[in-house]
């Protein structure tokens, strides 16, 4: 059933090993991404009858994502999916931060056409290589599917794009979430604590807050939330990007991956206590693969539910924004 194949799909290429070269064929491991071009990686698919338009939006390692690219990548996905004759987008993309990319693209365009991320775990040019198979899953998904949302199509395998993860990293079949998607079941959007901010609100961002992440761990002892409360003191770090990476040197929130059900240390709450009220934002996750922070748990710290550490930590960073704007 090809419902929508007088449509157009968007292929929007970021790089990662589905577009990686190994230098030695015998050796998969060893390569580079982001190395062929959009057009080189759709050329064998098979469109039936469907209209596929590429854009390179950027071609690096995901290793190496940041807030700049995200900017880039969510245009490019805003104005494509606002065409009437667009039936969906395909986003490639490297493995490693893919989640977080699902993330932001989810929560910030909620978008009403399905949107399908995938990706690869052996480069292009090996005989192992799992892309293009990818990539055509990917397609015959957004031309068959009626589902809506950012979705990741791998693997033979269909998960919603909030509460996927990487769980190997040796591996094709590298993701996993915590409920897997099969093709046609509508899935729903977690409810997020704090308001998402609008597309236009992320486009004009110059500096991005920063939100830092940290475990509970055997001998947790606070001192980490110390030393990050230094940096939040206005009047010894300033509000200038760092590096190169677009964010504010103050730290503005901490996302704690607490133990089990989101469990802290007592210092480590404590220190959590004082980073609060010192007005930093702080949430807790689970570090643990599919864990739940429990609410009631420590009541005063706000649990994020079933997002992931890394997932969490972009959901604070998009709520300190919207929460800058109003
Ligand atoms: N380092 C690669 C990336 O994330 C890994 C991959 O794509 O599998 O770009």
């Amino acid at each position: 059933m090809d419902v929508k194949k007088d449509q157009k799909v968007v292929v929007l290429a970021t790089g990662g090993t589905i577009a990686g070269i190994a230098g030695d064929v015998s050796k998969p491991n060893n390569y580079v991404s982001g190395q062929l071009a959009v057009s080189q990686l759709t050329q064998d698919l098979v469109s039936n009858g469907a209209q596929l338009i590429q854009e390179q939006v950027c071609n690096i390692d995901s290793k190496d994502m940041q807030f700049a690219h995200w900017q880039a990548l969510l245009a490019r996905c805003h104005f494509w999916l606002n065409e009437n004759e667009v039936a969906g987008l395909i986003v490639t993309h490297g493995t490693d931060t893919l989640e977080e990319t699902a993330f932001f693209l989810q929560a910030v365009l909620n978008p009403a056409k399905p949107v399908a991320m995938t990706c690869a775990m052996f480069p292009a040019n090996v005989p192992q290589s799992d892309g293009p198979q990818n990539l055509q899953g990917a397609l015959d998904w957004v031309l068959n599917t009626l589902d809506t949302g950012v979705y990741l199509v791998t693997a033979g395998e269909v998960h919603f794009g909030i509460g996927v993860q990487k769980n190997y990293s040796d591996r094709s079949r590298a993701f996993a979430s915590r409920e897997a998607m099969t093709q046609g079941k509508q899935a729903s959007v977690p409810k997020l604590d704090w308001p998402m901010p609008t597309v236009e609100q992320v486009l004009k961002i110059q500096f991005w807050p920063r939100v830092e992440l940290i475990f509970n761990h055997a001998g947790a002892d606070g001192q980490l939330v110390r030393n990050l409360l230094q940096a939040h003191d206005p009047a010894k770090s300033d509000s200038q990007p760092s590096s190169n990476s677009n964010q504010t040197s103050m730290v503005e929130g901490i996302v704690v991956a607490g133990t089990g059900s989101g469990t802290l240390s007592h210092d480590l709450e404590f220190a959590l206590t004082q980073a609060q009220k010192a007005g930093l934002w702080v949430a807790r996750t689970s570090r643990c693969a599919y864990g739940v922070s429990d609410p009631d748990k420590h009541p005063n710290i706000p649990s994020l539910h079933n997002l992931s550490p890394v997932q969490g930590r972009v959901a604070m960073i998009l709520g300190l924004l919207a929460h800058s704007e109003t």
